[in-house]
């Protein structure tokens, strides 16, 4: 510490923690005033509902002349009023016991939910802890199998990549993809370049291109995108007017999307209200509670929710990870398929992004994600995500960890290149026949290697635009393209942006929670409804489905290291016979384990076995001893070859080596486990260190009482990093070992 430190006034404890990542999120004192406040707003209304001659008079405490526009299309269409006296009189706390009651069927709570008035449901998810909202989750998504959604776009609208990238994010699993622009007239061509792209990752994958709201619904209408989401909604009328919108006109466009064969959700999220300044002292989860009423009203399939682009407001807050994840909970009881968010970085902390998606990673959703970042942050137009390309590795570990389906899968690296290559080509093929583009070859490779589009030099960045327009004047839609992928060799491609097309007329995909698998078999609330009643119910991954699981690219098998280890195989270790006693008091024996110079020849810190024996030897002769070499063949105990070393050796002392490299230095009359010297940490042993434990066993042997030497310090997850290997190398060791009596060893090279 230095003296500047101190005079700040700042102690090192402190000084540490605010250096680390969290400390860069902005927190908030709850401001109900400002709606900075996750439950209960000053303004929250206590629930009511009066119902006259079939129709709402009173919701929340307000009568129906006082109504706003969102009261009014809620009251006229969001609840169901055959029930809604009923389900209002039930007890709030009793009502949200059932949530996470396994006997209560998820059917009767979204009956009895269909009754209840936006600021009942509020106050009745407000009763659920953490642990209950899991558990909520788990038995209301609609949809039984688990599924996620990515958002794949680049800086440069470069449709090569775009394509790439998204045959990519199918290979690792998921069945939607969204795109956006960075430049909005691009927008024709990244839909186009995308849906050809997920047609060559698999049948089945759903499509968004997320622009303006006319723009978006163009290109559905012509077939170029498969499903719709970015329908903003809001819970303060002040706000929705603010963007020209009404409950209506949101209504409209859903029924467009509809009445076209298009999926479609809306998007809303706790803290839009308070991040525009237009809260109205109501709390974050009130507001929200009105937004997915809304939703419910206008005959949405779905809401993405959660935040979204304002979940680092709700996160500002006390409880608002919480509430995010309730707002979820919420889309799910009013039965209909929930998006759930952690989508935008909520915070530059790992530890917290990790958080606030677990619990909904577990619990399992209709989509975990609603927009994982499939490519690099960077190139990522709607902004980095919580979880991106970065983390893919991590999230199929977390996957294999909890045995959880997260909807992804390890992908090969020889598949992901091939689907890169067919992509381009595929994307290529149609820019040419259909008039939009020379993708040249060059940029075609670039995009197949790329990280990212900072990788890829020759992409020309006015053709996107050029692409887009000619689309649009020329009014190509997906039957075009179709007929460039038939044309031109990419007949898989071809059958399967058909097969879309002819989704779209029979209209299962339009039922809630609607996805398709790889055979174009469609999984919703319909076919494939979430049935969890508790342990050994719901769902469960299939044996492959299983499989896909539990496999990353990353696992390594004893076989595996067996042949790692072959490749540093030498014939340099001769038995010169059998070992005996020694009386020269210069005599230091180095007891080696059965597997050295049989099966194992590295350590594991990656030096040779018998470079750690030239230093230990080394060591040894710069104090006038003599080192012998000796293989002990009845243990794999480090402390029994050490000490068997040591009763060998003329000076009594001496050294054991696992051939993994963990080392010691032992006396003749010490218990086995009381040794004088150890490494324990033989990945961190540098040849320096092992040169040091020689010169200290010389003069052990010399009668001097050296310094210890100590393992190196490491502030790595050595364990982590190399447990695993240990107990395979452990294995292996064992299957060397018998009986034999010790053999003199001589390095020769
Ligand atoms: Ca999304």
């Amino acid at each position: 510490m230095t003296e500047r430190d101190n005079s700040n006034g700042v102690t090192g404890r402190f000084r540490l923690m605010n250096q680390q990542p969290v400390n860069l999120d902005g927190f908030a004192t709850p401001a109900p005033e400002l709606g900075l406040i996750a439950f209960q707003g000053t303004r929250d209304p206590i629930p009511s509902i009066i119902v006259e001659n079939g129709s709402i008079v009173e919701l929340d405490g307000r009568i129906k002349e006082e109504f706003d526009s969102i009261d009014e299309f809620i009251a006229t269409h969001g609840i169901d009023i055959a029930i809604a006296e009923e389900s209002m009189a039930i007890d709030s706390l009793q009502f949200a016991r059932k949530l996470v009651d396994p006997y209560e069927s998820r059917d009767a709570l979204v009956r009895k939910a269909a009754g209840m008035t936006p600021a009942k449901l509020a106050e009745i998810l407000g009763h659920l802890n953490a642990a209950e909202l899991v558990m909520a989750m788990t038995k209301l998504r609609a949809r039984r199998t688990p599924s996620n959604q990515a958002h794949v776009c680049n800086r440069s609208d470069d449709p090569l990549l775009l394509a790439a990238d998204t045959a990519t994010a199918v290979a690792f699993g998921f069945r939607e993809i969204e795109t956006t622009v960075p430049v909005l007239a691009d927008a024709p061509s990244n839909a186009v370049a995308v849906s050809v792209g997920a047609a060559v990752g698999s049948a089945g994958v759903l499509v968004q291109c997320s622009v303006e709201e006319a723009a978006e619904l163009a290109m559905g209408m012509r077939g170029l995108v498969s499903y719709a989401e970015t329908v903003s909604l809001y819970g303060t009328e002040q706000i929705f007017i603010d963007g020209d919108d009404t409950p209506w006109s949101k209504a409209f466009l859903t029924s467009g999307y509809a009445s076209r064969g298009i999926k479609m959700r809306v998007t809303s999220g706790g803290g839009a209200e308070a991040l525009m300044g237009g809260a109205e002292q109501c709390s974050m989860f009130y507001l929200e509670s009105r937004c997915v009423a809304l939703a419910r009203a206008i005959g949405a399939q779905g809401v993405q929710n959660g935040g979204i682009d304002s979940a680092s407001v709700a996160a500002a807050v006390p409880g608002g990870v919480r509430s995010l994840m309730a707002e979820n909970v919420l889309v799910m009881l009013l039965n209909l398929e929930a998006c759930t968010g952690n989508d935008a970085l909520m915070s530059e902390s790992d530890v917290r992004r990790t958080s606030r998606t677990h619990p909904i990673f577990i619990a399992g959703s209709d989509f975990i994600c609603s927009g994982f970042g499939s490519i690099q942050k960077y190139d990522n137009m709607f902004g980095p995500s919580n979880w991106n390309m970065e983390d893919i590795d991590d999230y199929l570990v977390m996957q294999r960890d909890w045995g959880v389906d997260g909807g992804l899968r390890t992908a090969s690296e020889e598949k992901i290149e091939q689907l890169r290559r067919r992509a381009t080509e595929a994307v290529s093929a149609v820019y040419t026949w259909l008039g939009l583009g020379d993708l040249t070859a060059s940029w075609a490779e670039q995009a197949i290697y790329a990280a990212g589009s900072k990788d890829i030099e020759d992409a020309d960045l006015m053709l996107p635009l050029n692409a887009s327009a000619t689309i649009m004047n020329t009014n190509i839609t997906m039957l075009d393209v179709i007929a460039a992928l038939a044309e031109n060799g990419f007949d898989v491609e071809a059958e399967r942006c058909l097969d879309m097309l002819k989704a779209r007329v029979t209209g299962d995909y339009l039922q809630t929670a609607a996805i398709f698998d790889e055979n174009m078999n469609v999984l919703s609330l319909v076919t494939d409804p979430n049935d969890y009643a508790g342990p050994g119910t719901g769902y469960k991954p299939s044996p492959v489905r299983q499989a896909e699981i539990d496999t990353i690219r990353q696992q390594v098998s004893v076989s595996d290291l067996r042949v790692e280890q072959s490749r540093y195989r030498s014939l340099d270790f001769h038995v010169s016979g059998t070992a005996e006693i020694c009386h020269d008091p210069r005599d230091v024996v180095i007891g080696v384990s059965p597997a050295t110079g049989r099966d194992i020849w590295r350590t594991l810190s990656g030096m040779l076995v018998r470079d750690v024996l030239d230093e230990l030897l080394a060591g040894l002769e710069e104090e006038g001893c003599i080192g012998r070499v000796v293989r002990i063949n009845d243990s794999i105990d480090l402390g029994i070859i050490g000490l068997g070393a040591a009763r060998m050796s003329g000076s009594g002392i001496g050294i054991g080596l696992q051939a993994k490299g963990t080392a010691l230095i032992h006396r003749r009359e010490l218990a086995p486990l009381a040794n004088l010297d150890l490494y324990s940490v033989a990945p961190s042993v540098t040849p320096r260190l092992y040169r040091l434990m020689g010169i200290n066993a010389g003069r052990y042997a010399k009668g001097m009482t050296p310094e210890p030497v100590r393992n190196p310090y490491s502030d790595e997850a050595i364990e982590a990093r190399y447990h695993t290997k240990v107990v395979s190398l452990v294995a292996i060791e064992r299957e060397c070992c018998s009986n034999d009596a010790p053999e003199l060893l001589d390095i020769v090279r």
